[in-house]
């Protein structure tokens, strides 16, 4: 059964194109490597043992979308294609609505001209904002602080009237927490260029010597050690909750929403001290300001994604760590 992966060669894209091939599905990728490698591929090939189908363009690219539809019977579409960096969206607002919004319309229009009507999306827990109440239950309320939540939340919006419409259509709505990790082969994973944004990829600098310090963005929040604390999900987990969403959607299950985290959180603190201690590192840091925007703790109730899906998270905060460096390590 042939599955479209948009963003298949981006870091959540290749983990599920991973499991996807491992499940038996045939696998094609779309990506226009505006964030991501073309070697990934290769490695997704190599870890499977199994070919995949890639065509490298935009999916705000009618002709191309319908090209891919048109040569391949096409069971269900997991849409990863995004821009994701909240403060590159800040300063280019119009950039992050045309390519998240683009994509997604394009996509859906292709979608129904070919009456392929199931889809699974990847939104984020950045959609329920600063949260009133922890865990987070899916039906918490919704609201965002940057443009690139709002190209989430717009897309979920989108998504829903499009099932209003036509309820033939099968529409999961992933709501991921923190993805963190790597595969176990180490041949694929997360290492963003430059100086990162994101904590796990700035330990990781620190560890291997590229940056000096860790700064830690405030230790004065209102959490048991004062620093933020995040629902934190190895990408494997979460690769494999996408093929439990994919299983209920091609059964035909109507608009779904599910968080995907695994429903612990842990501090900032917490992860260095458990980084340093698996992979036997030193992480310096310093605690800086608070950043602008952050919240102090987002963890999820993962308890409907159990009861529907039968999925929860199986690997915890030190595979993650482990596997994360081992990644970056050998890639070096
Ligand atoms: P990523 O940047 O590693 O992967 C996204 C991939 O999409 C990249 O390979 C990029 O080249 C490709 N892409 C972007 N725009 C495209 C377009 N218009 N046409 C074709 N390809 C395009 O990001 P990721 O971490 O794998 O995230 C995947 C999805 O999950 C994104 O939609 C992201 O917003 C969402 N998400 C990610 C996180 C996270 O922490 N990583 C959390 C919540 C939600
Ligand atoms: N963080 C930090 N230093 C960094 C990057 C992040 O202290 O260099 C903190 C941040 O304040 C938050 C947590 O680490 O409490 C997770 O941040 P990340 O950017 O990885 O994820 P998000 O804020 O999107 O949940």
């Amino acid at each position: 059964m042939e599955i479209l992966v948009t963003g298949g060669c981006g870091y959540i894209g290749s983990h599920t194109a991973v499991s996807l091939l491992e499940a038996g599905y045939d696998v094609i990728i779309v990506d226009n490597l505006c964030n991501s490698k073309m070697d990934v591929i290769d490695s997704i090939k190599k870890i499977t043992g199994k070919d995949v189908k890639f065509y490298k363009g935009n999916v705000c690219d009618y002709a191309l979308i319908n090209k891919i539809f048109s040569h391949h019977k096409i069971a269900a579409v997991l849409h990863f294609a995004g821009l994701k960096a909240v403060g590159e969206s800040v300063s280019k607002p119009l950039l992050y609505y045309r390519n998240n919004i683009d994509s997604t319309l394009n996509l859906l229009e292709v979608m129904t001209k070919y009456n392929c009507k199931n889809i699974v999306f990847s939104s984020s827990a950045t959609v329920y904002g600063s949260p009133q109440t922890l865990p987070i239950k899916e039906d918490a309320p919704l609201t965002t602080t940057n443009p690139y939540g709002s190209t989430k939340l717009y897309i979920e919006g989108i998504l829903k009237d499009v099932y209003t419409a036509d309820n033939d259509w099968n529409i999961t709505i992933l709501r991921y927490f923190n993805p963190l990790g790597a595969h176990k082969s180490g041949l694929i994973g997360e290492n963003p260029n430059g100086i990162p944004n994101n904590l796990m990829p700035y330990i990781i600098k620190v560890a291997t010597g590229e940056l000096p310090i860790l700064n830690i963005f405030g230790n004065d929040y209102d959490t048991p050690d004062g620093t933020g604390v995040r629902d934190y999900i190895h990408i494997t987990d979460l690769a494999n909750g996408h093929i439990k969403a994919l299983e209920e959607v091609l059964k035909g299950s109507g608009l779904k929403y599910y968080n995907l985290g695994t429903g612990k959180g842990y501090s900032v603190l917490e992860l260095v001290k458990t980084f340093e201690q698996v992979n036997n590192v030193k992480v310096p840091y310093q605690i800086v300001d608070r950043r602008p925007g952050d919240i102090a703790a987002c963890y999820a109730d993962p308890s409907s994604v159990y009861q529907c899906l039968g999925w929860k998270a199986e690997l915890n905060l030190e595979d993650m760590c482990r596997d994360a460096y081992n990644y970056v390590i050998k890639t070096k």
